[in-house]
């Protein structure tokens, strides 16, 4: 991913805090390399400091817009008050969406970190960034 979009993330991630910030990756796979594309940013409906949830109807008109651009959906982001360490509620969704990528900012020191549940387990992702 770029640094532009890392920028794009905590600017999100400033803007709702304390309430979570939430939005959705998308891009190209190829073998075990995602490459994010477009990073859309969404109302977090819970307003919520601790969980995030994305207005379905929003993320569907989202998700036919990247099928049109060649795109496919490759994970989330969200910010945590905390740590970037996924929650338990993010462990239960992130297991009800598989080899999705889940990508977390601090919004205490704009730390990023990326995690994929892999047959049950939680993988760390390593992130690329690029200039630009
Ligand atoms: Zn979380």
């Amino acid at each position: 991913m770029s640094a532009g979009q890392i920028r794009f993330m905590i600017e999100k991630t400033r803007e709702s805090y304390p309430v979570e910030a939430c939005g959705a990756l998308f891009g190209e796979l190829s073998g075990s390399e995602a490459r994010i594309r477009k990073i859309v940013a969404f109302r977090n409906t819970l307003e919520s400091t601790v969980r995030f949830q994305i207005d379905p109807e929003d993320f569907l008109k989202t998700l036919f817009e990247a099928e049109i651009e060649g795109l496919q959906h490759l994970g989330f982001f969200h910010s945590h008050s905390a740590g970037t360490r996924p929650s338990a509620t993010d462990i239960k969704y992130m297991k009800l969406w598989p080899e999705t990528i889940w990508l977390i900012i601090s919004s205490i020191n704009y730390e990023v970190a990326a995690y994929r549940m892999i047959n049950g387990d939680l993988h760390e992702v390593r992130i690329d960034v690029e200039a630009g």
